[in-house]
This record gives structure tokens, sequence and C-alpha cells, in this order.
């Protein structure tokens, strides 16, 4: 497999979905716009929740975009982990009322398998429990053995991100190698530890919810997909963790040469070293959408 890079796969991924009748959009800004709901844009689908809703019209049924995301949810563990960040960026194919299930699954594959040319013996979708719309793509028109279609519940498939569109999805995991694995024997996919990893899920958009856990059946059915483009990253260049893909790398080898520190020497610098990494990326994209720091936030830079 040919080991791209991130700027690479960013653009073979915008130009497959093109070709797929896609019109690619920019990424929208990280500050949420019309949307109390958020506090920062977290998801590719996110700033497209009106299309979605039927409030708005898109400016075509197939949207495709690379949007910039932050999640604070894991914020005390970045740095701590190989795998945690605050900032990345999102790959993702949309379809509002237009093409569903059979179209969304097909061309995860052959994207993943035929343009990015990952193994796909080592490639495991995921379905929801009682999703066999689903499972029957993936297991008649894919091919892929029953056994090696997972099942899994409500926490693991079925996405929603507070009130708005939600519905059950399918994952495509993808099998590291043995020298990622916890060892474990019941390792497999859906193992919290880093050997198989979550590189695309097809999110099927069928409900909306209140935001009080009311779940009401929208008008259109949706395709809302979502690829961390720096995880498919780790995956193609076969590095440990985001923080030694090509371009963030990059970046991370700067902050050691300013704090004068080698990377892999000692545990807690390397918290700091990837810590620092991270939010560099984060506060400068924030920045560059207009969110400026406060008094009480250069404060706190200034007392480190
Ligand atoms: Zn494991």
């Amino acid at each position: 497999m040919k080991k791209y890079g991130v700027n690479e796969l960013r653009k073979m991924f915008l130009d497959f979905m093109e070709s797929k009748g896609h019109l690619v959009m920019k990424s929208f800004s990280l500050v949420p716009q019309g949307d109390k709901s958020l506090l920062l844009i977290n998801a590719g689908m996110a700033p497209l929740k009106p299309y979605f809703t039927g409030a708005e019209k898109p400016p075509r049924t197939r949207v495709t975009t690379c949007q910039k995301c932050i999640r604070t949810g894991d914020i005390e563990n970045v740095g701590k982990t190989a795998r945690h960040g605050t900032f990345f960026e999102m790959l993702g194919n949309f379809s509002f009322g237009d093409y569903f299930k059979k179209e969304a699954i097909h061309w995860s594959w052959e994207f993943l398998t035929e343009v990015v040319g990952l193994d796909a013996n080592r490639l495991y979708p995921s379905i929801y429990l009682d999703d066999n719309e689903a499972f029957d793509i993936w297991n008649k028109e894919v091919g892929i053995p029953a056994e090696r279609i997972f099942r899994f519940g409500k926490e693991d498939n079925f996405w929603e991100h507070g009130a708005g569109p939600c519905g059950p999805c399918s994952e495509i995991y993808y099998d590291r190698g043995e020298k990622y694995g916890c060892g474990k024997p019941g390792c497999t996919v859906g193992c919290d530890c880093d050997r198989y990893m979550e590189v695309w899920n097809n999110v099927f958009t069928q409900f909306e919810n209140d935001g009080n856990g009311n779940y009401t059946t929208l008008k259109q059915k949706n395709i809302d997909t979502g690829m961390g483009l720096e995880r498919l990253a780790v995956v193609v260049q076969d590095v440990d963790s985001i923080f030694d893909v090509d371009t963030i790398c990059a970046l991370r080898n700067l902050v050691c040469e300013i704090a004068h520190k080698e990377y892999e020497k000692n545990y807690a610098d390397d918290v700091s070293i990837r810590l620092i990494t991270d939010h560099i990326r984060s506060a400068t994209f924030m920045i560059s959408d207009g969110i400026m720091p406060t008094n009480e936030v250069a404060a706190m830079f200034s007392a480190v």
C-alpha cells in the first residue's frame, strides 16, 4: 500500500466523491452559525443541519466536505495517549434525501479498498443491532462473510450529538495488526485498544432528536458520513499515532526544536510535546475563525 500524505488523502477523498456527483464545499467556520446547541463545530454534519432537517435547501442533494472540527470532551486525555486530540479534520459525504444506505456503503468500501488500497481482509464492517438492511448490503452485495460483520448497540452504532438529525450507523474498522493489540483473549473488533481502528462511519440519518430524547422520523432519509483524516493517515502510513503522521509530525518536530527536547526520550516530556502540538493546532484554527482568547486564558498561558 502506498503511504499517502495527509494532503494527498484529503484530495483523493474529495475527488472521489466529486466523481460520484457530489458538490465539493469548503470547510465551514468552527463557530456554529445559528445553532445554539453547540459551542464549536464538532463534526462534518454539524454546519449542514438545516439541510438535513429540510429547513434550508442545499446547493445540491449530494455534498462533500473536509470539515475543521474541535472536540473538547477528551481534553484531559490529550497528550497522555497517542490517539486523542482536540482538533481534527473530518472527511464526509452527505445525501439530503438523495441516495441512501446502498450507495453509501458501496462507495465507502470502494474508496478504502480501491482508491486508498487498504487490504480488504483487514477491514471489518459493523452495523446497528437490528439493521438487517445494512447487513444484507454488506453481506450479499459487497460480499463480506456474516462472521466478519459485527453488530453493536446504541452506544457504538447510533449517532447523535445533542438535538438534531440522528440515526443508526455502520462503521468500518481496520485491523492494524497484533503489534498494536492488547493481547487479551477477547481482543477483537470493538476492543478499546489500538489494534482495531474505526476509520469510517456511515450514518443513516432517519430521525430527529428534539433534545429531550424524543425521536421523530425525518421527512427525507439522509446520509451523513465521517472519517477522521488524521486517523486514516495513521492507518495508511502505519504509524503509532496522529502525532506521527506527516503534517502533524512536522509541527511536533518544530515544538521539540523550540523546546530543546527530543521526542520519545521520556514519557513526561512526550505528554507535554503532544499537548502543545495539539493545542497549537486547535488555537490556530480557532483564532483564524475569529475566536479570541480572553484575559483569563491569557493569564493562564503566561503562568505556565
Ligand atoms: Zn484489544
